[in-house]
């Protein structure tokens, strides 16, 4: 049997039959692949630590003429506080929701990858509001389906002042191209700065997340809304973060 060899991070897991998982892998080598775990929820399975959301593992996987499977996984990275902390957890899971349900199988974009590699210990220790939003932020560039955010899709300039943002129009409309309406949602000068920010923050640096709280509040609403409206459906991750109540 062919058996290739990948590093990649666990997108999401869902359970089938007795103690097995389909497993959603984001790879470097492959881009995302769906292959099953056999076993992987039996406490003694050599696959059980690693075979959860979040991990980042090397596995070594067996093709199938109808599904992959995994048959040796080794963790790489694990992000504790991911698990043990709701709130984090469910910022988190609404990034990778977002990236699983917004690539396509099997088409590798190591920009990716490599996002979710370097965002992973950032979400796992910082303000996990900001992390995912600026997660989300960056991974839409990968897209083609960006906002524009510094220029008016109008007319081209560069935003200065108080604009409006459009989805239908695809990013910030100036205020003379809107003729004084608001198209979509206020877009403040201060709600611009924080999209920049959230846009072109560094994960290697070890510097303290400083970010107007009020426009990050604005922010995580109109991505979160975004996302949703480009695929046209409610996000289960979104719905749960909503329920908790901590917004
Ligand atoms: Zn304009």
């Amino acid at each position: 049997m062919e058996t290739f060899k990948v590093e990649g991070v666990i997108l999401a897991t869902s359970n089938f039959g007795d103690a097995n998982r389909v497993v959603t892998l984001y790879t470097k080598e492959f881009g995302k692949l769906e292959v099953n775990a056999y076993g992987c929820r039996r406490s003694r399975s050599p696959l059980a630590g690693a075979i959860q959301m979040f991990n980042l593992i090397r596995a070594e996987i067996n093709h199938g003429v109808q599904v992959d499977t995994i048959r040796d996984a080794d963790i790489i990275n694990f992000y504790p506080n991911l698990t043990a902390d709701i709130e984090r957890l469910s910022y988190a899971a609404i990034f990778f929701e977002i990236v699983d349900k917004m690539t396509l199988p099997k088409l590798c974009e190591v920009e990716i990858y490599n996002l979710l590699v370097k965002s992973l210990p950032v979400l796992n220790k910082k303000n996990p509001q900001i992390a995912t939003l600026m997660a989300i932020a960056q991974f839409m560039e990968f897209t083609g389906f960006q906002l524009n955010f510094e220029n008016c899709v109008r007319c081209g300039k560069k935003i200065i002042g108080d604009a409006s943002l459009s989805f239908a129009d695809g990013g910030a409309v100036c205020e003379s191209c809107s003729h004084g309406a608001i198209k979509g949602f206020n877009y403040p000068e201060s709600l611009r700065q924080t999209f920049e920010e959230l846009l072109s923050f560094d994960w290697l640096t070890e510097n303290q997340l400083t970010f107007n709280l009020r426009q990050i509040h604005v922010a995580e609403k109109i991505l979160f809304r975004y996302v949703q409206t480009l695929l046209n459906q409610e996000l289960k991750s979104i719905k749960f973060l909503s329920q908790l109540a901590i917004n």
